[in-house]
């Protein structure tokens, strides 16, 4: 392993699992820290942590941990990955385990580059945009969890970290990886331990990545991937391939942001769909068996959807009812309890949706690490399991994904 990576949440794990794979890195993810898992040949391993809303100890408990396996198996430099609207509060988690990062590795310095432009997200003078908006008027200023109500970087991670924080601005990133080194000395030498880079085209990312190859330890979105594979002497060869799996095929969904509610609405216009309603599961009704028994008769003849998905209205009314809590957790357990009773009657390519949804069903189909296979849209590629029985997964965070995303993913051969 040359590579190894510590991501705070699963499919932002498997967004920057496949940007390394794009970048030429055999990587394999693993879910949580691999205890007793044998290393696969890989040059990257990433560690998919549930850290970005637990405690920050926890997090910061948990994101240790991540690297000490990692450097137990060798790996040479580490990626502390996380979301690219910086999704955090002002107690953590990004700072307290990046500063836990660099006191556990003896470093004295790192960068913190959230940008990713592929999918719109930007770092200028130091501040996050979405698309054209900064990061504290976009839809973000309203997550449930993290609400991002300030765009400016450096007041973020200052306020979450005990060291001081810098900015090398797009000028300096743009005179190339020279500069840069320049720029990061300097903040050192006058006691910074972090530098927010700009970046606004892949080509900052790159000569960011270019400049870091001295760092034992970064920090940043995917996009600050894209660079590091050319440091340890990779080049981009051609596209992933994973041995083709066999069986039947299905879609879960719990994701209920707007794209996920449009790719459900795209599938079940011509496709077989089954509807998980979480009140009638907090009513006692077993819409696992259900769902199981519309399936079975059905997978022979094709992929079949089911789905929690719903508007934001009809999740606002549940909630209402149960909670959030509860209505997630009832959704999810009885979407993992379908995801075992489908692959016990022969499916072997499943299509998830939803980040917490993905945790879930990984986690009742036992599955510990995958491997990254090709793309099907930006930030998603299809992975195959490393243990048996090899399924190929395609895990979906929310807001992923084209509209037919669904039909996309289960024509491509896995
Ligand atoms: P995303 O990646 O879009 O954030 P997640 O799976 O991470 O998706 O989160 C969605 C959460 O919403 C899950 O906890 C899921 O169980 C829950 N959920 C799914 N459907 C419903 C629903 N109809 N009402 C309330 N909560 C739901």
């Amino acid at each position: 392993m040359r590579l190894g990576c510590i991501a705070d949440d699963l499919t932002g794990a498997t967004d920057v699992a496949l940007m390394l794979q794009n970048a030429g890195m055999r990587t394999i993810q693993t879910i949580g820290v691999p205890a007793g898992l044998a290393p696969e040949d890989a040059d990257a391993v990433v560690v998919a942590l549930k850290s970005r809303t637990t405690a920050a100890a926890e997090a910061v408990a948990q994101s240790l941990a991540a690297l000490q396996w990692l450097r137990q198996h060798g790996a040479e430099q580490i990626l502390f990955k996380y979301c690219s609207t910086f999704d955090s509060t002002d107690a953590g988690n990004i700072g307290p385990v990046a500063d836990a990062l660099l006191d556990a590795m003896g470093a004295p310095f790192t960068v913190a580059c959230p940008a990713f432009p592929t999918n719109k997200r930007t770092v200028y003078l130091g501040h996050l945009f979405v698309g054209e908006q900064l990061l504290s008027d976009s839809p973000m200023k309203d997550h449930p969890l993290t609400p991002m109500r300030d765009a400016n970087l450096a007041r973020v991670l200052g306020r979450q970290t005990k060291h001081k924080v810098g900015l090398v601005a797009l000028p300096t990133v743009r005179q190339g990886a020279a500069a840069l080194r320049e720029a990061f000395a300097k903040l050192k030498d006058s006691g910074h331990a972090y530098a927010i880079v700009d970046a606004v085209a892949d080509e900052d990312l790159l000569a960011l990545g270019a400049a870091c190859g001295d760092l034992p330890l970064l920090t940043g979105g995917s996009g600050i991937a894209m660079g590091l594979p050319a440091n340890f002497g990779i080049r981009k060869g051609s596209d992933a391939a994973i041995a083709a799996v066999g069986g039947y095929a299905a879609v879960l969904s719990g994701s209920c942001s707007a794209q996920s509610n449009a790719q459900v609405a795209h599938w079940v216009k011509a496709r077989p769909a089954f509807r998980i309603d979480p009140l009638q599961l907090a009513d006692g009704a077993d819409l696992a068996a259900a769902a199981l028994a519309w399936a079975g008769p059905l997978l022979a003849a094709g992929p079949v959807l089911v789905y929690a998905t719903a508007e934001p209205d009809a999740v606002r009314k549940t909630q209402a009812r149960l909670g959030a809590q509860r209505a997630g957790e009832l959704v999810e357990q009885c979407l993992a309890r379908i995801a075992r009773g489908l692959i016990e009657r022969g499916v072997r390519r499943l299509v998830v949706a939803g980040g917490e949804t993905s945790g879930a069903v990984v986690n009742a189909l036992g599955v510990r690490a995958l491997r990254i296979g090709p793309q099907i849209d930006p930030g998603v590629p299809w992975t195959v399991s490393t243990s048996e029985p090899r399924l190929a997964l395609a895990l979906k965070s929310g807001n992923f994904g084209a509209v037919d995303f669904f039909d996309k993913a289960l024509g491509m051969q896995t």
